[in-house]
């Protein structure tokens, strides 16, 4: 029933239901942890992966936080510094936390899929990356063909790094970009030519990595239809096998750097919308398909192959071919999940170091989803993934009556299903193509969390 996804752009569909949001790299969202799940609750978790003998395989993530310098539209948990004695004691705390988790760890150790984020992983030398993959080799087991990922920033990488990435075992890459254009990258303190992307993601070919994706960003200062238009030209040309489109949200209030994004500079909402037109119709143009919320790859990309065969799943990493594995997470802020329960890393250094000086793991909150949870986690993980609910398995796998059990949430999405969002009948809920770009606002319906406060704001009003 899951059919290749056909994406309609309707500027005034998009004016009356975009709504900012989640991006539901996880369900309930990190904000709704609590701090009541602490450190021996992760550790409880971990040693009950093995219970009943079997146990799904291994994801693991490290969050390396160190970059050299600032990019403005930065919302990340990063550190800038250019000092590399601290991501020297940053690697050894990492190691502790590596091996207090693997020894935590019941069930098998076996990893099909690795990722290193941050900030920017390739703020680490050569040798700091080779400390830390044999740190991780020596306590799982990584399958031959896993899924190995790594977030790299085009400015400080050369032929050399990259192919020392691939001998380590990474053969998936993800590059930063988000504008070509010269006024764009002054304007947010990040200025990165074609030729130095373009050296990376040749040497990437040439090293063996399957696929190569790339970061662009929408809304940005200076930026126009004219200018973004030419950067997708550079963009195509480079020919990435995916390529996340973001939008720039400025939260000056939220993220500092953002402060120094002088506000006259951004592109008005109507421009925005029309970088965002031109963008999905250049990138459909040329042959990539829209996987959903940010996200475009090749038709031939596994994403796409996933995604056509009803197996694609969301992660804090976005979308994944990896369905049913347990994530590690390691490092500052990093957010693991094993079974039905998420965790999160304590978000700054010295918490991290204190906790793991204590032997303890430096586990700042999480959740233990509730069987509602559960449910409400598959709705939204199919709705974002495949754009198609079957109300059937939905009713078998979580034996409820659906009509009866989110009657409130189909009302509510009867307004989307006259403006022709969604198609809702006895069996299916379908995201049409003039909803598709707008699926975070249909998958929100079923989160109970946002309709509660919906619910709290509404009373409080009354009062
Ligand atoms: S956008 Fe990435 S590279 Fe730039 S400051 Fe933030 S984390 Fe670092």
């Amino acid at each position: 029933m899951t059919s290749q996804p056909d994406l309609i752009f309707d500027p005034q569909l998009i004016r009356r239901f975009d709504i900012n949001g989640p991006r539901y790299t996880s369900y309930p969202t990190a904000d709704r942890f609590v701090e009541a799940f602490d450190a021996s609750a992760l550790k409880d978790w971990l040693a009950k992966r093995a219970v009943g003998g079997v146990s799904r395989p291994l994801s693991l993530y490290f969050h390396i936080p160190f970059c050299n310098t600032i990019c403005y539209y930065c919302a990340c948990n990063k550190i800038i510094t250019k000092d590399h004695g601290r991501s020297a004691k940053y690697l050894n705390y990492l190691d502790k936390e590596i091996q207090m988790q693997a020894d935590a760890l019941g069930g098998t150790r076996q990893v099909t899929q690795l990722h290193l984020g941050g900030g920017t992983p390739t703020f680490l030398s050569h040798e700091e990356m080779h400390q830390l993959m044999a740190s991780v080799r020596k306590h799982f087991n990584l399958v031959p063909n896993g899924e190995y990922s790594i977030e790299v920033d085009p400015r400080k990488v050369d032929f050399d790094t990259v192919e020392m990435l691939a001998n380590l075992g990474f053969n998936r890459m993800s590059v930063g970009v988000q504008d070509f254009a010269e006024d764009v990258q002054i304007a947010t303190n990040r200025v990165q030519s074609v030729e130095e992307t373009k050296l990376v993601m040749d040497a990437a070919r040439a090293t063996g990595f399957k696929s190569i994706s790339m970061d662009l960003i929408y809304g940005l200062p200076k930026q126009n239809v004219i200018s973004f238009n030419r950067t997708l030209e550079q963009v195509l040309e480079l020919s990435p096998d995916r390529i996340s489109l973001y939008s720039y949200a400025h939260l000056p209030g939220l993220f500092k750097p953002q402060r120094r994004i002088i506000p006259i500079d951004l592109p008005s909402a109507d421009a925005k919308l029309q970088i965002l037109q031109l963008a999905i119709r250049r990138l459909t143009e040329a042959g990539y398909v829209y996987i959903g919320m940010d996200h475009f790859a090749k038709p031939e990309d596994e994403l796409t192959i996933a995604q056509r065969q009803g197996r694609l799943h969301r992660n804090f990493q976005g979308y994944s071919t990896q369905a049913e594995c347990d994530l590690l997470a390691f490092g500052v802020s990093a957010i693991g999940k094993i079974g039905p329960v998420y965790s999160q890393n304590v978000k700054t250094l010295d918490e991290y170091y204190d906790a793991l000086d204590r032997d303890e793991l430096p586990v700042l909150r999480g959740v233990e989803l509730t069987a509602d949870d559960l449910l409400r986690r598959s709705i939204i993980q199919a709705l974002m993934c495949h754009f198609e609910l079957s109300i059937e398995s939905i009713e078998i796998a979580h034996l409820i009556k659906f009509g009866e059990y989110f009657a409130s949430e189909l009302d509510d999405l009867r307004a989307m299903e006259e403006a022709g969002l969604v198609k809702i009948d006895d069996e299916w809920i379908s995201v049409l193509p003039a909803g598709r770009l707008l699926v975070r606002g249909i998958a929100m319906v079923f989160d109970r969390y946002l309709r509660s406060d919906r619910e709290r704001a509404r009373y409080s009003r009354v009062i």
